[in-house]
């Protein structure tokens, strides 16, 4: 450990004092082992960077419990003493954070070190993990163990994990990609170091913890995602039955204006399940920067890269404009049937349409993740994304109602605005089931671009915000922003439980722009966008 009792500490908890967190540090050390705390800059390296386009936020301290009882006691040590803690499972929440508090000074609480995978069950399908599990580990178990059983791994990596991408409400591509809605019974430890245990887990001895979400009485998971309200020590996830058949569907667009009549495609297979898998629905740009050189002598890095390099570049990787990707399951009658559907219905209603080869695409990676991502295996490819700018990158995650118009109007707002600030559109529309994500990687080089990239995601938030269209989650720079464009009542509740259950503020202060003693800076005043309805229902 390489805690100093005197003298200075690079960095301090926002109002705590040099001898109140030497007193801390011990206390912390005297739990979780010196060598389980580090306050040298060294260490804390990793804590205070990502890849988004902000400075470093560099923590105070890093401590690392190896159990439930060890997060307890370190949380009511740093509750007494008024220490703010920013909890991290796997920490790879990259280009949303990482591990990256929202403020600097926080204790770092890695959760790592808890990696175990307490239960899997065969029959019904689940699996209780600790928050250092990674997706890569709970593979290999499943693997091992010759379960037949899948996860479902979200893009980023085998190096995340299923319980911090949870809380985080991330998203895969099985028919069991929206992660927090596949979740079942946790176990949360309070900003006062009492435990509590969600839903069915209320009662004690619980039979039913990880197989009924419900339990009795108010339904509690949904505070501890996206929200700063406790630490997340356990998680059950249900895991989807290996399918007898299943059958990729892989298509490639060639003109850039048929995002429209892909998504009014895609909207009736989703919302009747009969294409179960997340459908995305991506621009060639973004295979290309997983693939391709950045073409710096036709940009000059202001100007977008130029269409005709994007065909030519797209034809030599089987790539369309526009590249789909989804998958139907189930036994090979179903599937068949259900490629039928969806292939009769593409050709009526896609003449641009090319439908390839599923083999014969997977030699390419692009495609190889996609079909790795629909059925449950953990794939590395997005990560070469970041280096083809330079470094670094920002998502921008709105989601949108799953109508073809929606996905060109916000073709319409995003291109000019990236364009404006030099920087490349490079998105995908995810069709989950009533919704797409439209997520956009703001890829830019580090530190040079840093600033620009900051304006632009600024003003592609508010654009999206002004329109009526929420980011679903959010990098640690813009957490307040988002928050403040949300209604006062919303933002008052959200402080209400705070200051409920973390009355002293402690747990990662400013968390999706909830925080004590300073609430989320008002909305900027703006005139009401006309809001546009179609299908009267909605
Ligand atoms: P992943 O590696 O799967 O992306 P992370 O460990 O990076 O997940 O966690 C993502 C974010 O979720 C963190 O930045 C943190 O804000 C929050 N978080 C992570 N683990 C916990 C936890 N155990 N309890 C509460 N919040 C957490």
């Amino acid at each position: 450990m390489a805690v100093a009792t005197s003298g200075r500490y690079a960095v301090l908890p926002r109002g705590v004092s040099e001898r109140t967190f030497s007193r801390a540090l011990r206390e912390f050390a005297s739990i979780v082992g010196e060598r389980h705390v580090s306050v040298s800059p060294a260490e804390l390296v990793p804590y205070a960077h990502d890849v988004i386009m902000v400075p470093p936020i560099w923590p105070s301290a890093v401590v690392r419990p190896g159990s439930v009882d060890e997060v307890q006691r370190v949380v009511r040590v740093a509750h007494r003493l008024r220490i703010p803690l920013w909890p991290t499972s796997t920490g790879k929440n990259i280009a949303y954070g990482r591990m990256m508090a929202v403020e600097p000074g926080n204790v770092v609480l890695d959760l790592a070190r808890m990696n175990r995978i307490l239960e899997v069950n065969e029959h019904l399908a689940y699996a209780v993990v600790e928050p250092g599990v990674t997706y890569a580990q709970l593979y290999k178990y499943l693997r091992d163990h010759n379960l037949p059983l899948w996860l479902d791994p979200p893009a980023t990596a085998p190096g995340a994990g299923p319980l911090g991408n949870t809380v985080e409400r991330g998203v895969g591509y099985t028919p069991y990609g929206e992660h927090f809605l596949f979740s079942c019974g946790m176990e949360v430890v309070l900003a006062d170091g009492r435990l509590l245990r969600t839903g069915s887990g209320a009662l004690p001895g619980s039979r039913t913890w990880h197989i009924f979400k419900w339990g009795f009485g108010p339904y509690l998971d949904g505070l501890f995602t996206a929200s700063n309200y406790g630490i997340v020590t356990k998680l059950g996830i249900w895991l989807m039955p290996e399918p007898p058949a299943y059958r990729p569907i892989l298509m490639t667009l060639s003109q850039e204006d048929d995002i429209a009549a892909v998504m009014d495609f895609l909207r009736p297979l989703k919302v009747s399940h009969i294409l179960p898998s997340a459908v995305v629905v991506a621009h060639a740009l973004l295979a290309l920067a997983a693939e391709a050189e950045y073409p710096w002598h036709l940009t000059g890095g202001t100007r977008p890269v130029p269409e005709d390099w994007i065909r030519e570049e797209a034809r030599k990787r089987m790539l369309g404009m526009w590249n789909v990707a989804g998958c139907v399951y189930g036994t090979p009658a179903i599937v068949r049937e259900l490629t039928d559907i969806v292939l009769q219905k593409a050709r009526s209603e896609l003449p641009h349409a090319t439908l390839l080869d599923v083999d014969e695409a997977r030699e390419s990676p692009y495609w190889d993740h996609k079909v790795r991502n629909m059925t449950g295996v953990p794939s590395m490819v997005e990560y070469s994304r970041l280096s083809w700018r330079g470094g670094g990158n920002a998502f921008v995650a709105p989601v949108v109602p799953l109508f073809g118009e929606e996905a060109r109007k916000h073709m319409e707002i995003a291109r000019p605005i990236f364009w404006k600030h030099g920087f490349d559109y490079i998105g995908e529309f995810i069709a989950a089931t009533r919704d797409q994500h439209h997520v956009m990687m703001l890829l830019h080089k580090q530190p040079d671009e840093m600033e620009r990239a900051m304006r632009c995601y600024r003003e592609l938030t508010d654009a999206f915000c002004d329109q009526g269209y929420l980011p679903y989650r959010t990098n640690v720079a813009f957490m307040d922003h988002t928050m403040s464009r949300l209604d006062p009542v919303f933002r008052e509740v959200c402080m209400q439980i705070k200051r409920a259950l973390d009355p002293r503020g402690i747990l990662a202060p400013g968390k999706n722009g909830i925080r004590l003693g300073q609430a989320a800076r008002p909305p900027r005043q703006r005139a009401a966008a006309p809001r546009r309805r179609r299908g009267g229902s909605r």
